[in-house]
Formats: C-alpha cells, structure tokens, sequence
C-alpha cells in the first residue's frame, strides 16, 4: 500500500474519502516551440494512475484551488479516465 499526501497541504490519505487526482503535463506549442504546463484533473480517484510519474494528490477543492494557483498553471483540464499515455 502506497501512502498517499496530499501535495498542497501535506495530510496523509487515511481514509477511503475521494480526494482529487491530478498529473503534470508539458505542451510544446508548434509555432512558438515554447513549452506550457498543463494539470489535468481525472473526474474521480483512479488509485492505479495515483502512483504514475507526474501524479500529484490534493485532499480537497480548497487545496485543488491553492496548488493551481500557487503553481501559475495556465489550463486546468477535467477528463475521465483515458489512460496517460494516449497523449
Ligand atoms: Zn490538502
């Protein structure tokens, strides 16, 4: 069992609560080259992409809201779940 913490306020995952389940991507724009970062956020808790690198774990919306702030993060994406690696 991995355990899982929150990534904005540091609360360990401890109960069978939904928290919310993002990953980092990088876009590389094709006419300026420059590379955006991107979070998505999957639509529930997949515990099997919880632990893929580039995941990040956050406890609740009001530390959903602080991480993309303090981040700077330009696009925020809800999907469900599509796999990471059909990019
Ligand atoms: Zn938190």
């Amino acid at each position: 069992m991995v355990e899982v913490i929150c990534d904005n306020c540091g609360k360990k995952k401890n109960s069978n609560r939904e928290w919310i389940l993002g990953y980092n991507w990088e876009s590389r724009s094709r006419t300026s080259g420059a590379v955006r970062r991107i979070i998505r956020f999957f639509d529930r808790w997949y515990s099997r992409h919880a632990t893929e690198p580039g995941a990040f774990h956050l406890c609740s919306q009001e530390c959903k809201e602080e991480y993309a702030n303090k981040n700077g993060l330009r696009v925020i994406i809800t999907q469900r779940d599509m796999g990471l690696h059909s990019y």
